[in-house]
């Protein structure tokens, strides 16, 4: 089977994660802090809160933007679950707003009539988090416009986006919001294995992050209640969690870093590859946008017609092409369809999902592997 995703993992990864194991520090030593500022570097943020997965960063996003019970979050439909549940973790009520179908991602003009119903309603959001599929940034001039004259704060799932651009500017480098989310799941871009980064330019949010993902505790004395005891002291200032990343994770992620731009790189050269292949097939490809450089972690195609989705599905999994799709529309998965929602509530989310599929897309897919998946991609649709 193609996968439709792989890690790149070469020598020099593996030669930074043994350097670590033979270090005094197997955990919270002096990687974490280069990996959050090479990172912070990369993207143009100020800074980088380094966590175990990018759920637990968008958990610790949302509580440093004081979500809380009563409060409301809005993001994608077409998304991973995580850009919904961090909301639900903070006892928030989660609500979505349709995509664009051209784009897949949060529609500006919908977030605008939504926000000034809400508006009307004093019903507005706390929180959005707009979810950068498949690699290519949402417009993020539009929505962090409708954010700052609404009075709302923007987190930007950038879990697919790490390489990519907007508007000339890094995914990352939170030009239109509070905090950007990344992802290092090996499917991802790149990985630290489990991992995650809180990017943002205020050092206020990073602070309030940095205790909130080890148990709220501190022994920066600014920040203590009164002066320490003694040299044990240190303080529980809030409830935290324990979503610490480790110096391995952050040496292999210091590694991927380097790499990044290349693989982003290769990724659009592939993608380049399937749209030419795919030119007068019976099918549509992504839409590349002036504004934007994808970082190309997924490549979709919709097909023409939803009737033939599930089969053509089935068709490319037995020729071996490991198909996938991305996403299950967040709000019919039961847990939320016990919340209320329901289908139709989210048009354009519900007619994408039944004519998507991702195609295998990964920087090591070699020229055979991607000719094969061309192949049968084209014969699935005869
Ligand atoms: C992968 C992903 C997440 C969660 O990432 P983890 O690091 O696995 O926690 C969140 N949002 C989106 C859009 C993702 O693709």
């Amino acid at each position: 089977m193609i996968p439709y995703g792989r890690q790149d993992i070469q020598q020099e990864d593996i030669d930074a994660v043994v350097e670590v194991l033979q270090s005094d520090f197997l955990t919270q030593g002096p990687t974490i802090p280069a990996f959050e500022e090479g990172v912070a570097q990369f993207v143009g943020a100020e800074r980088g809160v380094a966590v175990n997965s990018a759920t637990s960063a968008l958990h610790i996003a949302c509580l440093a933007l004081d979500l809380g019970p009563g409060d409301i979050l809005w993001t994608s439909p077409v998304t991973f679950v995580a850009s919904a549940n961090c909301g639900v973790y903070c006892g928030a009520n989660v609500d979505f707003v349709d995509i664009d179908p051209e784009t897949y991602n949060m529609c500006p003009q919908k977030l605008k009539e939504k926000l000034e119903r809400a508006a009307k309603d004093g019903a507005l959001p706390k929180v959005i988090i707009p979810v950068h599929l498949c690699g290519r940034s949402c417009n993020m001039e539009a929505i962090g416009a409708l954010a700052k004259r609404f009075g709302v704060s923007v987190i930007e799932d950038a879990s697919h986006a790490i390489g990519g651009k907007y508007k000339g500017l890094p995914v990352g480098s939170c030009a239109y919001s509070d905090i950007t989310v990344f992802s290092f799941h090996p499917v991802k871009i790149m990985t630290t294995a489990e991992g995650g980064m809180a990017m943002t330019n205020s050092s206020a949010l990073a602070k309030r992050m940095e205790l909130l993902r080890s148990h709220g505790i501190t022994r920066d004395t600014d920040l203590m209640t009164h002066a320490p005891d003694g040299p044990w002291y240190y303080q529980q200032l809030a409830l935290g969690w324990n979503y610490r990343i480790t110096d391995i994770q952050a040496a292999l992620g210091l590694v991927q870093l380097k790499r990044v731009d290349k693989a982003v790189e290769k990724r659009n050269a592939i993608a380049d590859q399937y749209d030419q292949a795919f030119a007068t097939a019976a099918l549509s490809v992504p839409r590349r946008g002036s504004e934007c450089y994808s970082a190309f972690h997924l490549y979709v195609i919709q097909l023409r017609e939803p009737a033939v989705h599930k089969e053509v599905f089935e068709k490319l999994r037995a020729a071996g092409i490991g198909v996938n799709l991305h996403y299950i529309p967040v709000h019919l998965q039961p847990f939320y369809r016990d919340l209320g929602f329901k289908s139709g509530d989210f048009p354009a989310a519900e007619a994408y999902y039944a004519r998507a599929i991702s195609l295998p897309l990964f920087p090591t897919i070699t020229e055979h592997q991607q000719s094969k998946v061309i192949e049968e991609v084209l014969a699935s649709l005869e």
